[in-house]
Parts: structure tokens; C-alpha cells; sequence
């Protein structure tokens, strides 16, 4: 099969059916449940309009942090990149497999993910809790990472740190910044992304 000869020709095809798949299906679907925040469901937009895609990882999806062709991975700021490569080499040496499911992403992106967690929990100040505004969110000046499966987020925070990674939020287990002091401790952490 033509499309099986790409990993990132696949993406690109699940994506696209996804995204059709969506904006044709006529009932509105549940809200998901609060969890990572890559349950998203895809808009369909004009050509030219507002980047609301951009580092959208399909839901389900983890992407090698390797993966430097994904924008989600490429538009990591370097530091985090190779901190998160070191550490994903790390891990598997251990037979860890650490994953990302999201990385950088848009300004839309990031809108559209805390639009949706307003919906989701009824009022802003709610959903800041769960989802940064783009204003705010790390992910969206490639600041951040999210890393499954919960394995994984498991190995990073016992071992992050040795690569200057670190969970931020209480209520986020899956969520890593470079965060160490000079000491290379990191931070306590806040209870949630509104704290
Ligand atoms: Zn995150």
C-alpha cells in the first residue's frame, strides 16, 4: 500500500479523515472526560483562517519525541527537545518507552483546546484549571511536553529531573517543563494550571 510506506503519510491521511469524518457527522458528541488535552475535535476552517491544527497529535496517538518532522516535536525549543530525547533514550534503556502525546502547539490550537474545556466545564475560570489559556500555555511557545503512557509519565517523575524535566501541576501528571533549579531540583508543584 502506497500510504503505509510513511509513518507522517499516515498521520497526515488519519488526520484528514478525521477531519472530514467530523465536520460532516451532524450530532454533536459527549464532552470527553478530563484527561490529556489532545481529545480534541477538529473544526473545519477556511483556507487562510486562524491556525487551529497546528501540533494536533490525533486523539490516541503518542509520537516518538524523535519524531522531529512532526510540528509538535519540531517546534519544541531545542532545550526541551534534547532534554526530552536524552531522557526518552534513558527510559528505554530501562524498557521504558516515553512517548509524547502533545508538544508545541498554535496559538489556535491552544484557543480552540481552552474553548473547548469551557464548554467542558461550564466556565472559564473552571477550565483554566485543566487547560492554559494560549496566553499562558508552555506548549504554545514550546515550553512543555505531555508524555504517556502513564508508564512513562511514572518514569519521568521519578527520573526527570537528571534531564531538567520536571511535572509543574498536581492535577498533571503527563505534563513536563524544564523547570530544575541550580541545584537541579525541581519546583513544588502547583495544584493546577490556574495556581
Ligand atoms: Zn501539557
Amino acid at each position: 500500500m502506497r500510504q503505509g510506506v510513511s509513518g507522517s503519510v499516515v498521520t497526515a491521511v488519519g488526520l484528514s479523515a478525521m477531519l472530514m469524518s467530523c465536520s460532516s457527522a451532524a450530532p454533536h458528541a459527549a464532552a470527553p472526560p478530563p484527561g490529556p488535552a489532545v481529545a480534541v475535535e477538529p473544526l473545519s476552517i477556511g483556507a487562510g483562517a486562524v491556525d487551529t491544527t497546528g501540533g494536533s497529535i490525533p486523539d490516541g496517538q503518542l509520537i516518538s519525541p524523535f519524531d522531529v518532522k512532526n510540528p509538535a516535536v519540531e517546534f519544541l525549543e531545542p532545550a526541551l527537545l534534547k532534554a526530552i530525547q536524552d531522557a526518552a533514550t534513558a527510559a528505554a534503556a530501562e524498557g521504558v518507552d516515553v512517548l509524547l502525546t502533545s508538544g508545541w502547539r498554535s496559538k489556535g490550537f491552544q484557543q480552540r483546546l481552552f474553548d473547548q474545556a469551557v464548554t467542558t466545564y461550564g466556565n472559564a475560570d473552571l477550565a483554566a484549571q485543566f487547560v492554559a489559556s494560549p496566553e499562558k500555555s508552555m506548549h504554545v511557545f514550546g515550553k512543555a511536553v505531555d508524555v504517556g503512557p502513564v508508564v512513562a509519565d511514572q518514569w519521568m517523575i521519578a527520573n526527570g529531573s537528571r534531564f531538567g524535566l520536571c511535572q509543574i501541576y498536581a492535577n498533571e501528571i503527563w505534563h513536563f517543563e524544564l523547570a530544575v533549579d541550580a541545584t537541579g531540583a525541581c519546583p513544588p508543584l502547583r495544584p493546577n494550571a490556574a495556581g
